[in-house]
């Protein structure tokens, strides 16, 4: 998927399913826990805790019937002393944990009763393993294998619920789905009929797998033979998604059997599931589109499935349909046959293997155009209004198609690839196989109003959901802890692609300014390893993060360039050949890259030190004469007393790289493995100045101590010297150590004084970006005169850059793009005459009724100079309301955010929730806007609080909007009093929003820019 823009070790999957009491928190194991204490009675601080376990989700004021509950269900199975909380209760077993984590000595009636305990302990659990693998229950004895099925949750009938597990039980596996669909898009609800095919690998009385809001009517089940189709009894347990198909009789092993389902549900109103989409015609009159998206787990919204990626299963998908109406999904149309008046059947072959979360279908009017690659179709899909906006897709998909089946040596294995725009998406793309779905400005150009940001953003997401067919879709990451293995790798193959196959497009620098956005996140306490494990919905949603994806990708640059070229491209066919239409976990592409380096170069042993660490290091080098001495150190901000410890685990393999005076061109690049604290390295002669990281091809800050007067000085005198690239790397690593309070702000100030002379758009880029990063704080804070100042020191260094401008489209595709950021940003804060000559072109075009052409890269521009007139704005909104091109469109939400009229950003965010005017879509876009500019960051924020149950309601808990529109309503806050607001705001939320990672995120970058406020607000005073 293309998104817009615990920590604990990850389990092996049979050691979490056979683990008795993980995940159950009232559970205590004494076995793993020698230093809780036998207490007397009174001592016991009862403190009620929910069990997830033991509950039908419930809330916390219900936690009472929750106990009840939990004592019947523990009573019943003879079990009730493992519970912590019913223990205490019932006094039997009084366990507290020392605060200080030593163990006390325990009083002689403490040591009786806790003998006692551990003997009835030992016993029943010796009881449960020797003795009949047998569970009593209401029905009688079982025979089963799994003790940690003992405690069961409840059904929502009040029956007992047989599995616990927010990962479904292993016994049974998917091996195909019949799938039957009838939509309809007058009443906009869905029937559905499904058949699975499953294979018993341990003997059970249930299948277990996931259903979400679907009324189910019926279920039976068909042995292997097909004669005998039998009623089963079905138990619903909402809160983890699942349902539990009661067998008549045992499921043997080895055998297939077939469960049927019969349900319905309402067609969606959020942007999960199957869901409904409202559009207006070519002749404005109101339509329908139905379309999925089932990643990471809204499959089971659409129809009963076995909703892990790792249940890989074949579909044949059938879909009813209005017969003026058209239908899509993975595979190619086999058959439409007539059903009953006006309606008609579509059934597609039969598909691959593949993962639930990959299924797809669309019903709706749509138009296509198409063109054969390799013996695969490659259609563009769109309604019928945009289908003049789809040939730049055709041709770059096809490109990139054929780039990757070389790149690859695999086959795109299906005979077509659709790709569709759809109205209403969320995030950019979803790969589904052979059906890939966007949103419409990530696939519609528009050759008037596309500017030449707009092209490369369509064909970095292009690249980045044709690289998902081969990651993702053919080799699957075996559960959502290795999100990376599927995101990381489509985010940088994007890049080798795009390098390759359109040069002109520069994307390298774009991927440079997204990896310092990903490590900004990673130096913040709430980071995360790349690979966590998860297991709640939540935290599965949260995986979705630049970390996984940019971080990720960043990772295996730096390892492509330590293996070189050839040998990673090696590595990563071995890996696609050896997992093909299976899964896979991280230590099965470092064993991939093994084979290929053949024991000369441990991969596994090096890149475990990245992937199962947050954050990054900071490398220092001092260099006597020719004598450069190395050391490593994590590079976090907020620094507390813990993570100051030297602790080895922090240790990284860092494959440095690093080029002199001497030589500095590419082929010059020298390579050091630093897996130690600290090393030296001995040059073969004396240099004038070294610069670490060459390109920024390593993920790591290098800082350089006593010679970055050095670097600044080459700087000044001979800025080429270093590859833009580089250049761009010095000015974010000194501002990065300016934050941590390793070097002064005056020094990086310093280096970035040579910027009027650069012409390269990444370093501008990060120059521009620090800058102004800093002028909104001050601004925000209330230092206006500061500010002010910043911002005559923004102007001092990009000024003349500015004047230079044309406002054409003329030029390289990288000069256009940086004529649109300079001309946007000179417009935004009235710099130089932007405004006057932008508002002169608004003026023309309002006169023309919006008919005269704008040049598409200056169009943004030219719309936020005419928005900051009321009358412009209104006319603007009206432009936005009948324009059909979503390119133009997203350039006039965006101006049209940027008014300074309270109550119009008001009723752009309001319209927007909403959804009618203003398509959801956009709202993410229009907060983080609205939040960047004075009037509107309190706003943006009261916004946020106030709507907060119908934003988590249309974008689910820990989306990617969601973290979105957290991180930037909170991010230009820097004082204790918002500080302490946002984080009672969350935490008077419930639980799982004051645990979410993205609302830590926002609270440590408050705590961060306070602690920059206060390190360096009177050294601006001196500076400026
Ligand atoms: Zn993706």
């Amino acid at each position: 998927m293309e998104p817009f823009p615990s920590d604990r070790i990850q389990l092996p999957r049979n050691m979490i399913e056979n683990s008795m009491f993980e995940e159950e928190p009232d559970v205590v194991d004494l076995a793993k826990e020698p230093c809780l204490h036998p207490l007397d009675p009174d001592e016991v601080e009862y403190e009620p805790r929910s069990s997830r376990l033991l509950v039908r989700g419930l809330g916390e004021n219900e936690m009472d019937d929750d106990e009840e509950d939990y004592e019947s269900s523990a009573k019943l199975l003879g079990m009730s002393f493992m519970n912590r909380s019913s223990g205490l209760r019932n006094n039997m077993s009084v366990y507290r944990q020392n605060p200080n984590e030593s163990c006390l000595v325990p009083s002689t009636r403490t040591m009786v009763v806790c003998t006692v305990i551990l003997v009835i302990a030992v016993s029943l659990i010796m009881a449960i393993y020797l003795l009949p693998k047998c569970i009593f229950t209401k029905e009688g004895c079982y025979k089963k294998n799994y003790t940690m099925e003992l405690i069961y949750p409840l059904a929502t009938n009040g029956k007992l619920f047989p599995w616990s597990k927010i990962r479904l039980p292993p016994d049974v596996v998917p091996l195909h789905y019949d799938l039957v669909l009838q939509p309809n898009l007058t009443t906009l609800k869905f029937a559905g009929s499904v058949n699975i095919v499953v294979n018993v690998i341990q003997v059970t009385w249930k299948i277990v797998l996931h259903s979400s809001g679907l009324n189910i009517m019926k279920a039976t089940i068909t042995s292997a033979g097909g004669q005998q189709t039998k009623p089963a009894e079905f138990l619903e347990y909402p809160l983890h998604d699942q349902i539990a198909i009661m067998a008549p009789e045992a499921l043997l092993v080895g055998q297939n059997y077939t469960v049927n389902i019969e349900y319905s549900s309402n067609l969606s109103d959020t942007y999960y599931g199957f869901y409904k989409i409202s559009y207006k015609d070519e002749n404005s009159e109101q339509r329908w589109f139905a379309a999925t998206q089932f990643e990471p787990l809204a499959a089971r919204s659409a129809f009963p499935c076995f909703d892990e990626p790792a249940f890989k299963a074949t579909f044949l998908i059938k879909i009813k349909r209005d017969e003026k109406l058209s239908t899509l999904s993975n595979m190619p149309k086999k058959a439409t046959t007539p059903v009953t008046n006006g309606i008609v059947q579509d059934e597609f072959f039969v598909s691959l293997k593949m993962s639930t979360y990959l299924v797809a279908f669309v019903v709706a009017d749509l138009k296509n155009i198409s063109r054969e690659t390799n013996g695969s179709l490659v259609s563009i899909y769109a309604i019928p209004q945009h289908l003049n906006q789809v040939g730049y897709a055709l041709n770059t998909a096809v490109k990139l198609l054929e780039f990757y089946q070389k790149y690859f040596l695999i086959n795109y294995p299906l005979e077509k690839l659709d790709l569709v725009a759809i109205p209403d998406f969320q995030s950019g793309a979803m790969e589904n196989w052979g059906l890939i779905t966007f949103r419409e400005t990530a696939l519609l150009f528009d050759s008037n109003t596309s500017s030449a940001r707009d092209k490369k953003l369509i064909t970095a997401v292009i690249a980045h959901e044709l690289a998902h067919q081969w990651f993702g879709n053919l080799v699957t990451m075996e559960w959502w802890n290795d999100l990376w293995l599927n995101e990381g790798f489509a985010t940088f193959m994007e890049y080798v692609a795009m390098e390759e196959i359109f040069p002109e497009l520069h994307s390298d620098e774009d991927f440079l300014n997204l990896i310092f956005k990903a490590m900004m996140k990673d130096s913040l306490n709430s980071s995360h390893p790349v690979s966590s494990a998860v297991q709640s919905s939540e935290q599965i949603e949260e995986m979705f993060d630049a970390l996984s994806y940019i971080k990720g990708a960043s990772l295996l640059l730096m390892l492509k360039h330590y293996l070189t070229k050839d040998v990673f491209q090696a590595g990563i066919e071995v890996y696609l050949h050896n997992h093909n239409y299976g899964s896979a976990q991280s230590d099965d592409l470092w064993d991939s890259m093994n084979e290929v380096t053949n024991g000369t170069l441990d991969v596994k042993k090096l890149m475990k030190t990245w992937i199962q660490h947050k954050g990054f290091p900071l490398v220092t080098i001092v260099r006597k004469r020719n004598v450069i001495s190395l050391q490593q150190e994590k590079f976090l901000y907020h620094m507390e007393p813990e993570n100051w410890t030297s602790d080895t685990s922090y240790l990284w393999h860092i494959p440095l790289t690093y080029i002199t005076s001497n030589c500095n061109f590419t082929h010059c690049t020298s390579a050091y493995l630093l897996d130690q604290k600290s090393a030296v390295i001995e040059l073969p002669e004396e240099v004038e100045w070294i610069k670490f990281n060459v390109d920024m091809n390593g993920y790591y800050i290098v800082h350089y101590a006593e010679d970055w007067k050095t670097l600044i000085d080459l700087l000044k005198k001979n800025h080429t010297a270093l590859s833009p690239k580089d250049r761009a790397n010095l000015i974010n690593n000194i501002f990065s150590l300016a934050g941590l309070g390793k070097e002064s702000l005056e020094k990086a100030f310093e280096l970035i004084d040579y910027v009027n002379k650069e012409s390269s758009t990444s370093p501008l880029t990060q120059a521009l970006f620090q800058l102004s990063h800093i002028y909104s704080l001050l601004e925000k804070k209330g230092e206006q005169q500061l500010a002010v100042r910043v911002m005559h020191r923004i102007e001092h260094l990009l000024g003349d850059k500015i004047d230079q401008q044309h406002w054409t489209d003329d030029g390289t595709l990288s000069e256009r793009e940086l004529r649109s950021m300079l001309l946007a940003f000179a417009c935004t804060h009235d710099m130089r005459n932007c405004r006057t000559t932008a508002n002169e072109m608004f003026k023309k075009w309002m006169k023309s009724n919006g008919t005269m052409s704008l040049p598409s890269d200056v169009m943004k521009a030219i719309f936020i100079a005419g928005a900051k007139s009321s009358d412009g704005w209104e006319f603007l909104l009206k432009m936005y309301s009948s324009s059909v091109s979503e390119a133009e469109k997203s350039k006039m939400i965006e101006a049209l955010s940027t008014t300074e009229d309270v109550r119009k950003l008001i009723w752009l965010m309001q319209n927007s929730l909403e959804g009618e005017v203003i398509r959801a879509q956009e709202l993410s876009h229009i907060v983080s806007t609205v939040s960047q500019s004075l009037t509107g960051h309190l706003l943006a924020w009261d916004f946020v609080k106030e709507n907060w149950e119908k934003l988590t309601r249309k974008f689910h808990l820990g989306s990617y909007t969601i973290q979105n529109i957290i991180t930037l309503s909170t991010s230009q806050f820097a004082t204790k009093t918002h500080l302490l607001e946002v984080k009672s705001f969350f935490e008077a939320k419930s639980e799982e929003s004051s645990q979410l990672r993205c609302v830590k995120e926002a609270i440590d970058t408050i705590q961060l820019n306070i602690q920059w406020m206060e390190r360096n607000l009177a050294k601006l005073q001196e500076l400026l």
